[in-house]
């Protein structure tokens, strides 16, 4: 069994935008398949029809395409051990189902809705199972012809998971050990249902982990329930030799207070709960993402893989390469972990500040077409090398602290404090001297327009560089004037200054 290949999945119902969590959940389980040489799968969980949203398997698709989470198999991935979208698999859940009732370990019932409330009533906590059982409407109760001719006359059933009770079941959990629960609490879950032919979650989810040679399942603690049932399906079909190890990652919680991560907090205080941008196509709400938020996606990764885990000292900036070689999953924590979106902007912050400036540029460029600028790629990109180091989370954070750049000042508003400070008779002379300098002035580099100014301002004991801020910026805002004034070139600040002087009369 241990040289069994590593493989992983990634199991999601479409049944609406791709929460943050399960984000989390992926990476977790592509850490882990790379890190052991392994496979990771993506399957479509779709066994319940009515919580099918079109749109959403494409949607998860792109997410992980934006995030660089790559998959070895799987829906629009291909592999040889498809189909990979439940839905498609209908005749082998049957086999399997009919295995179970053949052996025994399942029986059909054909209790109704409203039966089962009758009970419900009549019994306090009632629950289908070993102690119930016999008072129902099943194949156990009702004699082999009975049963054959309901189901000829066509009358809906379902099939039940024959579930022994006073048996301690062990789930080994590589995050939270020997789990134990007693299987008399569990009830005789539904497998399969013929009104839809189509198998519940859990038996779908054990036939396709198995066939599809599943090593390790790494999910949401929301399943970890379900766990108990699932060894139990893996033994009653005889697999429990190649049983699967579980991990049931820590749930998300709000960034304030107690209780799950929800999609209100997101709205309540202003980040995405979604990787993408997601349009509801039942009602219409669109609901932010965080790429369409101007989220990194590298910073994304680097955030979320520190949601449950961290590499044992105080590293926080890690590449995938790092994160896949020192990922532990026996180390998640076991209790839930705060979701600090401060910490994501924290985050993108960081990337944004180690990545290259020019692939910034396509963001920028955005940014600059949404305020009508056109600007070359070398202007952008020398833009965002002297202004990406100021408070900026976010590449959109720039457009305010350089609009500057790329629009001459109009108005002088004499109000403005930094203005009022730096603007005076002798400001006014002073730069009228400096466009006198600046008119004989051939070479526009900082260097040289640095020797030429430097020089002129110390033998002459003036101080030009605020007043010349005031002109060239109309605010207290902006990077070195020298590089500035390199970058406007010599016709654009000359311009700048005679408006400017002219304006502020
Ligand atoms: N289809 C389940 C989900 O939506 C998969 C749970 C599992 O990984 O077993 O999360």
């Amino acid at each position: 069994m241990s040289e069994r290949k590593v493989r992983v999945r990634f199991a999601p119902s479409p049944t609406g935008a791709l929460h943050i969590g399960g984000v989390r959940t992926a990476l977790y389980n592509y850490l882990f398949a790379r890190q052991h040489g392994g496979e990771l799968i993506f399957r479509i969980e779709d066994t319940d029809s009515t919580r099918f949203v079109p749109g959403a398997e494409e949607y998860i698709i792109e997410s992980f395409k934006w995030l660089g989470i790559h998959f070895d198999e799987g829906v629009s991935f291909g592999g040889n051990h498809g189909p990979y979208r439940q839905s498609e698999r209908r005749d082998i859940y049957k086999k399997y189902v009919n295995q179970l009732l053949e052996e025994g370990k399942a029986y059909i019932a054909f209790d109704t809705p409203e039966e089962l409330d009758a009970k419900r009533n009549e019994i306090a906590n009632f629950q289908y199972d070993a102690s119930t059982r016999s008072m129902m409407r099943n194949s156990l109760t009702l004699s082999k012809e009975e049963v054959e001719q309901m189901i000829a006359d066509g009358k809906q059933y379902v099939v039940r998971f024959k579930i022994e009770p006073n048996e301690d079941v062990h789930v080994n959990d590589m995050i939270r050990g020997d789990v134990v629960i007693n299987s008399t609490i569990l009830d005789d879950k539904v497998l399969y249902k013929s009104a839809d032919e189509l198998p519940t979650y859990h038996l779908a989810n054990i036939v396709d982990d198995h066939l599809m040679e599943v090593t390790h399942v790494i999910r949401g603690e929301e399943w970890l329930p379900s766990a108990p049932l699932h060894v139990l399906l893996y033994r009653a079909f005889g697999w429990a030799d190649s049983m699967p190890a579980f991990a049931h990652l820590p749930l998300l919680l709000k960034p304030d207070g107690k209780g799950k991560l929800s999609k209100r907090d997101g709205d309540r205080l202003g980040f995405p709960v979604f990787p993408l941008e997601w349009h509801d196509p039942k009602t219409g709400e669109v609901s932010s993402g965080y790429r369409e938020s101007g989220y990194l996606p590298e910073a994304v990764i680097n955030f979320l893989a520190l949601l449950g885990w961290n590499p044992g000292n105080d590293q926080e900036i890690m590449t995938m390469d790092e994160m896949i070689r020192l990922f532990d999953i026996t180390k998640c924590s076991k209790a839930g972990a705060k979701f600090d979106y401060v910490k994501g902007m924290w985050f993108n912050r960081e990337y944004i500040l180690m990545k290259d400036n020019k692939e910034l540029v396509p963001a920028f460029a955005k940014i600059l077409q949404e305020n009508g600028i056109q600007a070359t790629e070398e202007q952008m990109e020398a833009v965002i090398g002297m202004m990406k180091m100021k408070k900026i989370n976010f590449i959109k954070d720039l457009w305010p602290l350089c609009d500057f750049f790329f629009t001459a000042p109009t108005q002088f508003d004499k109000t403005d404090k930094f203005i009022k400070k730096n603007w005076n008779e002798q400001a006014a002379a002073d730069m009228a001297e400096l466009l006198q300098i600046l008119e004989a002035q051939e070479d526009f580099s900082v260097e040289a327009l640095k020797q030429t100014i430097d020089t002129w301002a110390e033998t002459n004991g003036k101080k030009p560089w605020n007043p010349w801020r005031v002109v060239l910026v109309g605010a207290g805002k902006g990077p070195d004037m020298y590089e500035l004034a390199a970058f406007l070139g010599k016709e654009e600040t000359l311009k700048r200054m005679r408006t400017a002087l002219e304006l502020l009369k």
